[in-house]
């Protein structure tokens, strides 16, 4: 009777989940593991990566996930290490065949894979992005380099080539049964002592989970007007509506990207097709850009010297080398966009992508601090922390990604007066002026 292990990365959820139906169908007996390894819990230049927020919205996708597979006949382990080490002594112990995974383009996530490989049969199944990485244009390593050059070569009678965005795949209704003489105790607790929710103020709560996903997405599309206007409204900083706020449930894989697009389409055909609908597919080809990116630059994309591989000191960093960077951190600039800004992630785990974008220019270019600090301090506090979009987005923040930031004429005061001209949002998070 053949046993395989399913390792679940970042596609907690049942629907669109190729990984998971490769697993069930090729399985007699299956078991369904998540590993808290050396990619999600680790120190970089002085800062834990896994923070309290994104530590609480795991570990309620991992309870999430727990219960949906248990009503289809299997289980979640839970478990906790190197995550090569942790599958190697389960495939000793079970006597299993097979790892099926889903893909990942992170670079610590393939060194991982390469680790794997050498003690089981490791599958590698697609369904993170938008795109099939097995049937784009060209192979990962010759893709252009540019976001627009990118876009533009992916949208060209975009329905009729063969990297048209894949169907979801069936969400299977049963699972085949762990074997019966596994002994295995999984984490019951979160592994994660400082976890908590964001604060009343945040501009929504979010719960983790593929219920509380697929429950805000009906919600930002199909309640009110706010997807129609999305182009309009997605620069604000205040209130749930102005951007989807799918990136905690998007980067944890609770929300599948082809279910989002596919419901786009939906929406077209049967609401409305206007800017802001292709607008949020160009967003969804954002992500895949900055996937694709780290996969073809590897290691480079968390050097000083960013995914164009310039030439940077190799001097260690630390987040308490200055007082600058301090500050910046703990929303003490003095800056009162900054503060209010690095006030909602402290307090909240979220900011809007004008916010981040404001930040960390304002990081990199007023304050000349290393825009890895920020790319850290983020990977620490965001919710939706996720490798190739931080990382990525930070590149290209700091003018080293491949599409140069015009970012000459940048001042915060500016910013500031151009998307909070009356101080609300300062004011929310920061007080008014007396
Ligand atoms: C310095 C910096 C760091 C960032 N770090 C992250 C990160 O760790 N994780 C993350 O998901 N996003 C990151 N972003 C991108 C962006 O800010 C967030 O995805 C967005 O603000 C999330 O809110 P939303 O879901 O309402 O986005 P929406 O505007 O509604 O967009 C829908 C989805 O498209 C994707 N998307 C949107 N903008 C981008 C972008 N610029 N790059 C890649 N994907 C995008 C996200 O998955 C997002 O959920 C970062 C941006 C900057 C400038």
């Amino acid at each position: 009777m053949q046993t395989n292990i399913l390792w679940f990365r970042k596609n907690l959820r049942l629907h669109d989940n190729p990984a998971l139906l490769r697993a069930s169908e090729s399985s007699e007996r299956l078991i369904c593991v998540f590993v808290y390894d050396e990619v999600i819990h680790y120190e970089q230049h002085g800062v834990q990566s896994l923070g309290p927020y994104r530590a609480n919205f795991l570990w309620e996708s991992l309870v999430a996930l727990r219960g949906a597979l248990q009503k289809l006949g299997n289980e979640l382990i839970i478990l906790k290490g190197d995550a090569a080490d942790v599958l190697k002594d389960l495939v000793t112990q079970t006597n299993a065949k097979k790892i099926f995974a889903p893909h990942e383009c992170g670079y610590c996530e393939q060194l991982q894979e390469t680790a794997v490989k050498k003690f089981c049969e490791l599958e590698i199944v697609d369904g993170a992005t938008l795109l099939d990485i097995n049937t784009l244009p060209s192979e990962p390593a010759s893709l252009p380099n540019s976001y627009i050059l990118f876009r533009r070569m992916i949208e060209t009678n975009w329905d009729e080539q063969p990297w048209s965005v894949p169907a979801c795949c069936d969400t299977p209704t049963k699972l085949p049964p762990q074997p019966e003489s596994i002994t295995i105790q999984g984490l019951e607790e979160n592994p994660v002592s400082d976890s908590r929710t964001s604060s009343d103020r945040a501009v929504m709560q979010f719960n983790g989970g593929e219920e509380a996903a697929l429950s805000r997405l009906s919600a930002y599309m199909w309640s009110g007007n706010a997807f129609e206007n999305y182009k309009e409204t997605r620069n604000q900083l205040l209130g749930e509506d102005y951007s989807s706020k799918l990136s905690p449930w998007l980067a944890n894989g609770c929300l599948s990207p082809r279910h989002v697009y596919h419901e786009v389409r939906r929406f077209e055909k049967e609401k409305l097709e206007n800017e802001s609908t292709r607008w949020l597919v160009c967003q969804l080809l954002w992500r895949d850009y900055y996937h694709f990116a780290s996969y073809k630059h590897g290691g480079d994309l968390f050097l000083g010297g960013g995914m164009r591989g310039q030439s940077c000191s190799k001097k260690e960093i630390s987040i308490s080398q200055t007082e600058k960077i301090q500050n910046w951190c703990n929303a003490k600039t003095g800056q009162r966009f900054v503060d209010a800004n690095m006030t909602e992630l402290l307090e909240t785990g979220y900011m809007s992508n004008r916010g981040r974008q404001s930040v960390a220019l304002y990081l990199v270019r007023d304050l000349g601090q290393d825009w890895r600090l920020g790319a850290s301090w983020f990977e620490h506090y965001l919710l939706d922390f996720e490798p190739c979009n931080n990382y990525g987005n930070w590149n290209f923040q700091a003018g080293i990604g491949h599409d140069i930031r015009k970012a000459n004429g940048f001042k915060i005061e500016s910013e500031a007066n151009r998307h909070d001209p009356e101080g609300t949002y300062q004011n929310y998070w920061l007080g008014s002026v007396s």
